[in-house]
């Protein structure tokens, strides 16, 4: 029978079953435990489990069944909804849980449940060796992995979740299982694009490739004036480039940086930017087109080694500012596509929001709807509206402008959500629907299987399916 606990109880009770240190709402450190990166999302939960190992999330996740309350799973901190922190529950924070290991013989690297795509690089990149993740150094690498993960590399080495080799879980009843091809592979199947829906993922194993040190990096500014031109040029010259070349479209705004002339700082821009994941030396000529579809502003483009590129977007996504992110796969970027994503940006609220294009296809789309459990992958654009201010007062009006441009996109849209975007989860079940599509069945299944009464909700929420009981 779950007991009611006071909101000291709780912290007090799993401090008791846990190695790591366990915040309630009296500790010193609660307040910093307990924010995310979105500075719109003000949650208490009533006990943060700082773990140390998979044993100290076992005990966690079964303290939160116990007492059957809410229960919220925290890697890097930075998914835009702030999943990662609940009201009135228990958070597993895996953020001690970081070690990464680099297994040159197989090919892969293991890491921990906890750990940031900066942890990663760390070990990877002075090897020369890549797993294909975020793009920003401090996201976490197991809530990226889950629901897809889109690269700089993604055209030449897949998504995220295309690299996974095998997963320990803890499930909701305290158990671990390892998850791989031979292994539970129907819960390998759902991992790989079903998100925090199943269990803790305590440890992974990605397969790494090789990339760098050093890279050539494609960053061109033009004149926002130019953003059709630039756009619709860029659509048709990486229509047929090799799967080496990731790239995207964007309009955004030059930042404040000595490195920029002034008259350019703060400047509205449209840019093309990406990765040539080949020979660095070959960059410069593969590259030369996009740089010349109008009169730059500014070519920052160039060699430079991969790890410093994976940090260089860092500053321009700080903790504890308001964001509102959405992102659709679209069927066509016609002419009319462009001209729409060139119109709503010009409207944008704020001049912080990015609006970017990111170019997908390739390695992405050799793995059929069927084989990962993230669905169709056909499309070849994705487009994300990535809000971003800082006053409060500002909310309603950059939500607003956001849920419009994202409306007045469907005429393009697949129907499917990148899921590892979006802002709120306040219609989160017509695009669980729309996005996985003719899978979802089937994730309901895994999901019967595998958390049955739905513990792990705090996400992009798969139902279980009804009927159906746990699996051995
Ligand atoms: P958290 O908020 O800690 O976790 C998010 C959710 O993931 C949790 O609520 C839980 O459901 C699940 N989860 C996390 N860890 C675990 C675990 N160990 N076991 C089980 N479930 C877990 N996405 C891309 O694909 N490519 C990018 O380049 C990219 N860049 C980004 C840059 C920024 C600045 C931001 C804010 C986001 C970016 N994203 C990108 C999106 C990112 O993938 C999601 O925000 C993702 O949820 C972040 O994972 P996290 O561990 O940091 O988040």
């Amino acid at each position: 029978m779950p007991s009611r606990l006071l909101s000291s109880d709780a912290a007090v009770l799993l401090a008791e079953r846990v190695r790591g240190d366990v915040l309630g709402p009296d500790h010193p450190g609660y307040d910093a435990a307990r924010r995310v990166w979105n500075g719109m999302v003000d949650r208490r939960p009533l006990a943060i489990t700082r773990c140390a190992d998979a044993h100290d999330v076992a005990a966690a996740v079964r303290f939160a069944v116990e007492h059957d309350l809410p229960l919220a799973v925290r890697g890097g901190g930075h998914n835009v909804a702030g999943t990662a922190v609940c009201d009135d529950g228990v958070v597993v924070d895996l953020s001690p849980m970081r070690d990464v290991r680099l297994d040159t013989a197989r090919g892969t690297v293991h890491v921990a449940g906890g750990a940031t795509w900066g942890d990663v690089d760390a070990v990877t990149a002075p090897q020369g060796l890549a797993a294909p993740g975020g793009v920003v150094s401090e996201t976490g690498v197991t809530g990226l992995a889950l629901s897809g993960g889109v690269s700089h590399q993604r055209r030449r080495d897949g998504m995220t979740i295309d690299n996974l080799v095998s997963a320990q879980v803890v499930l909701a009843d305290g158990r671990q299982v390892r998850a791989s091809a031979d292994e539970h592979p129907e819960l390998f199947w759902a991992l790989r694009g079903g998100g925090g829906n199943f269990g803790v993922v305590v440890a992974l194993e990605l397969r790494v490739h090789p990339l760098g040190p050093e890279v050539f990096a494609l960053n061109v500014a033009y004149p926002v004036a130019d953003a059709r031109r630039v756009l619709r040029g860029w659509r048709d010259l990486v229509a047929g480039a090799p799967d080496e070349l990731t790239t995207a479209g964007l309009i955004w705004s030059l930042p404040d940086v000595e490195a920029l002339p002034a008259a350019l700082r703060g400047a509205p821009y449209v840019g093309v930017a990406g990765l040539w994941a080949g020979d660095p030396d070959d960059g410069e000529r593969v590259t030369r087109a996009l740089r010349r579809l109008a009169e730059p502003l500014v070519d920052l483009s160039g060699v430079v080694p991969y790890a410093e590129l994976q940090r260089s977007l860092d500053p321009y996504f700080p903790a504890g500012r308001r964001y509102y992110w959405k992102a659709l796969y679209l069927s066509t970027l016609a002419d009319d596509a462009v001209e729409l994503t060139v119109g709503r940006s010009e409207q944008r609220p704020s001049a912080d929001t990015l609006v970017i294009i990111r170019h997908c296809g390739g390695a992405i789309s050799r793995v059929g709807a069927g084989e990962t459990a993230f669905g169709d992958r056909s499309s070849e654009w994705m487009l994300s509206i990535d809000a971003t201010w800082s006053a409060p007062e500002d909310d309603d009006e950059n939500i607003a402008w956001t849920r419009a441009f994202w409306d007045a996109a469907s005429p393009w849209s697949t129907g499917q959500t990148y899921f590892n975007f979006p802002g709120l989860l306040e219609d989160g079940e017509a695009e669980v629907r729309s996005s996985y599509g003719a899978g979802l069945d089937r994730l309901a299944r895994v999901k019967a299987a595998y958390d049955p009464d739905n513990r792990f909700r705090l996400n992009q929420n798969i139902v279980p399916a009804e009927g159906l009981s746990r699996v051995p």
